[in-house]
C-alpha cells in the first residue's frame, strides 16, 4: 500500500512571520503521519524557522528547489547538504515554473534527483505537458520522456524513494484542473513507464501525485482515482484551514 502524500507548494508567498503563524495554527491538527505524509514546501528564507516550528509534529517541511552540488561558487543557490543541516525532508525538483523561467532541464532535474537521494532527501519530481503538447496528442510521449530522463541512472532502491507529481502545465494556477479521469490516465501511464524501468515491486511503491488547481472542492474526486496517491497543491495550500481540509480529504 502506498501512503498518500499531500504537499503544499507555497511558491514565492509568505514572509517568515506569516509562515510561522501558519505552522503554529496547523501543526497540532495535522493527521497522523502513519496515515498520510503532510508536507509544506516553503520559500527558502522560511525553511529554518518552519523546521523548528514543526519539530515533533506530523508536519513535514520541504524546499522548492536546490542545486545538485554539495557546495561551491553558485551565487544564490542552496545545496542538498545545507537542506540536510536544516533538517528539511522533502524537495520539489523540476517544477514547471522552474523549467520555464529558471532554465531547469531534464538533465539538471536528473542531477538534482540524484543529489537529493544521496543526501537522503525525498524528491518530489514534477512532470507534465503544455497545452500545445496536449492538443497535439503528445502528452504520453512528453511525460514518458520526462520520467525516463528524471530516473536515468537510478537503481531500484533509489527510485522507490522518489515521489512523482504529474502537473499538466495548463492546469497550474489557472483554476482549470484536469478531470480526475484524465489525470488518472496519465498517472497510470507514468506507472507503466516506471514498470518498464523497474521491477513491479518498485514501480508499485512509487507515489504519484496530481497537481494543478487542486482545491477543497475537487480533491475528493481526484483522490478517489486508483492511480493517484496524493496532490501537490499551490494556491489552496496557502490558507491554514484550506490546507487542513485538503489533508482531511484523505480517507
Ligand atoms: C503548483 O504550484 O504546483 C500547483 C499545482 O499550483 P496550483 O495548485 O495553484 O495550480
Amino acid at each position: 500500500m502506498r501512503k498518500p502524500i499531500i504537499a503544499g507548494n507555497w511558491k514565492m508567498y509568505k514572509t517568515v512571520d506569516e509562515a510561522k503563524r501558519f505552522a503554529e495554527e496547523v501543526k497540532e491538527r495535522i493527521p497522523s503521519a502513519e496515515a498520510i505524509d503532510s508536507v509544506i514546501c516553503v520559500p527558502a528564507i522560511a525553511l529554518d524557522s518552519l523546521v523548528k516550528e514543526a519539530a515533533g509534529t506530523d508536519l513535514k517541511i520541504g524546499a522548492q528547489t536546490m542545486h545538485w552540488e554539495k557546495e561551491g561558487a553558485y551565487t544564490g543557490e542552496i545545496s542538498p547538504s545545507q537542506l540536510n543541516a536544516l533538517g528539511v525532508e522533502y524537495v520539489i525538483i523540476g517544477h514547471s515554473e522552474r523549467r520555464a523561467m529558471f532554465g531547469e532541464t531534464d538533465e539538471t532535474v536528473n542531477k538534482k534527483v540524484k543529489a537529493a537521494i544521496r543526501h537522503s532527501l525525498h524528491p518530489i519530481v514534477c512532470v507534465g505537458e503544455s497545452i500545445e503538447v496536449r492538443k497535439g496528442g503528445q502528452t504520453t510521449a512528453v511525460v514518458r520522456s520526462e520520467i525516463e530522463k528524471a530516473f536515468h541512472g537510478l537503481g531500484e532502491e533509489e527510485a522507490s524513494r522518489i515521489v512523482v507529481a504529474y502537473e499538466p502545465i495548463w492546469a497550474i494556477g489557472t483554476g482549470e484542473s484536469a478531470t480526475p479521469e484524465d489525470a488518472d490516465n496519465v498517472c497510470e501511464t507514468i506507472r507503466n513507464v516506471l514498470s518498464e524501468l523497474y521491477s513491479e515491486t518498485t514501480a508499485n511503491s512509487i507515489r504519484i501525485q496530481y497537481g494543478g488547481s487542486v482545491n477543497e472542492k475537487n480533491i475528493d474526486s481526484i483522490l478517489a482515482m486508483p492511480h493517484i496517491d496524493g496532490a501537490l497543491v499551490g494556491g489552496a495550500s496557502l490558507d491554514p484551514e484550506s490546507f487542513l481540509n485538503l489533508l482531511g480529504a484523505v480517507k
